[in-house]
């Protein structure tokens, strides 16, 4: 593997400041990246190299006249394509969206460019971010770069993938309910969901406007506070992003913490979860033990998993988030109506029901669709009360419980997803079960809270494990720390799939 892709982006960063590599040499170690493994992996829907080299140069002239650089200068990173850019395609990996150009860039892209990142291309995603697996994907699936046989997980499966792969040194991602954290966990790779409102959503497509929050995908922890630090703060074009200054996330982020204290929610440690996790897990509790964290036992009963006689799962949190994405999604994606933009039939047609209705019917997915009924139903009136209004209920209730357990610690430790990457196919017959693999990352959108995956280690099929670790809102400097000591401790950090050995 050539030695640039090897640097985290911490490292290129510094080696471009210093000129030691130039950012057009480190664009071209992924474009060639790229021409070596996208035909395996799949991570992109659409790579822009000609631009991608433009920056690079802009970036190496910006040096050599002394010009002071961007704390991304010439690092070549991805974005998600349900991020809105000027330059290429936006499509959501959505038929309907195919051909559509954006005529704005997102507020986290321009971030990325104006701190100097070269951005590669836009990556794959389940149809409009739902799913857990790529496979809603309106294009076709992204595959897991430690075994290709495997879904890299979803929605930002293309994001996790391409950093896995080495197809780019960070990416970005949106997670929902998951979305940035699940992929993460099954890729190898450290995942990065904001307190909700820490990043500006301006230009991201939006699912579940309330859930929705944009993050970095990388190979360390130190990577991923560097690129949350580059995109966070506070945006007027998004009346839910807070005004509260962003802290210096790379500050301190080698000194342990003293007198960490990590909750382990009881509720999550049931036997619905799987046997290589719960081990890899409990090593991870000894890893903080030896370090002199405490660990604390906490109660999340709203968020708790239940698992009946004959081995079916249920938890409130899946199905209050059912209720609530769905709604939201329901009138969200109503834009896409065959009339602005996107897709519209060529069928000849009476009216503009049956313009909408068949436009929608011939380039939206069957998830999309499932979500949509689903959410016109829980809002429609006589049913509204019955479910949604619920869902919000318990909506409180879950987020209440996270904020009696941060009295007692400072983070929560828990699997990010209970097994690891599964095979294509298993899972697209039943949505249900698909839905579990978020029963671990999606109570944290509800309440609002960051939460980060981290690689945990690895299974005995060689597969990665995460580990998600949960603060209060605007902890993600604790949970930077946090994670970076668990890498120190552990060893474990910038895990490299066997196909890079190859
Ligand atoms: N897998 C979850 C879903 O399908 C989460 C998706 C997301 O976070 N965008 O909705």
């Amino acid at each position: 593997m050539n030695p640039i892709i090897e640097k985290s982006v911490t490292e290129l960063a510094a080696a471009i400041a210093d000129g030691q590599i130039s950012a057009v040499e480190a664009t071209q170690a992924y474009l060639d990246a790229i021409e070596a493994r996208e035909p395996e992996i799949a991570a992109y829907n659409e790579t822009c190299g000609d631009l991608a080299m433009q920056q690079a140069q802009a970036v190496d002239a910006k040096r050599q006249a002394g010009q002071t650089l961007g704390p991304l200068a010439g690092v070549p990173v991805a974005v998600k394509d349900n991020l809105c850019t000027e330059f290429g395609h936006t499509t959501c990996s959505s038929a309907y969206l195919k051909n559509f150009k954006a005529p704005y860039t997102a507020t986290v892209v321009a971030k990325l460019q104006q701190a100097g990142a070269v951005i590669l291309g836009k990556t794959n995603l389940d149809e409009f971010a739902m799913g857990s697996s790529t496979e809603n994907s309106g294009f076709a699936p992204t595959k897991n770069p430690w075994d290709t046989s495997r879904v890299p997980g979803g929605s930002s499966g293309g994001s996790a993938a391409a950093v896995a792969g080495r197809l780019c040194a960070g990416s970005l991602g949106s997670d929902t309910g998951g979305s940035i954290r699940q992929p993460a966990g099954l890729c190898g790779v450290v995942g990065v969901k904001p307190t909700y409102g820490r990043v500006s959503r301006y230009g991201l497509v939006a699912f579940g406007s309330s859930l929705d929050q944009i993050g970095p995908l990388a190979t360390n922890v130190t990577d991923a506070a560097l690129l949350t630090s580059v995109i966070a703060g506070h945006d007027e074009r998004d009346s839910t992003s807070l005004p509260n200054p962003v802290g210096d996330y790379l500050a301190d982020i080698d000194t342990p913490i003293d007198g960490l204290r990590i909750g382990l929610p009881r509720e999550f440690y049931t036997e619905a979860l799987g046997g290589e996790t719960r081990e890899a897990i409990a090593a991870a509790i000894e890893t903080y033990k030896a370090t002199g964290a405490e660990i604390v036992d906490v109660s999340l009963p709203h968020s708790r998993i239940d698992i009946d006689a004959a081995g079916n799962i249920s938890s409130f949190a899946v199905a209050c988030y059912y209720i609530v994405c769905t709604a939201e999604c329901s009138s969200n994606l109503a834009r896409f109506d065959g009339v602005h933009y996107g897709h519209r039939t060529a069928e000849k047609v009476d009216d503009i029901i049956e313009l909408f209705s068949r436009s929608r019917d011939e380039s939206l997915g069957d998830e999309v669709k499932r979500r949509i009924m689903l959410g016109t139903y829980t809002l429609s009136s006589g049913y509204y009360d019955a479910y949604y209004n619920k869902a919000l209920k318990v909506r409180r209730l879950i987020a209440d419980d996270f904020t009696a357990a941060f009295e007692k610690c400072d983070v929560l430790l828990c699997p990010t997803t209970p097994t690891t990457a599964f095979k294509f196919g298993e899972k697209t017959d039943n949505p249900l079960e698909m839905y579990l693999s978020d029963i671990y990352t999606i109570s944290l959108n509800l309440a609002g809270l960051p939460g980060i995956s981290i690689p945990a280690g690895l299974s005995k099929d060689n597969l990665p494990i995460g580990m998600q670790l949960i603060g209060p809102v605007l902890s993600e400097k604790t949970l930077f720390r946090a994670g970076r000591m668990f890498e120190l401790a552990s060893g474990i950090s910038r895990l490299a799939p066997p196909m890079l050995k190859a």
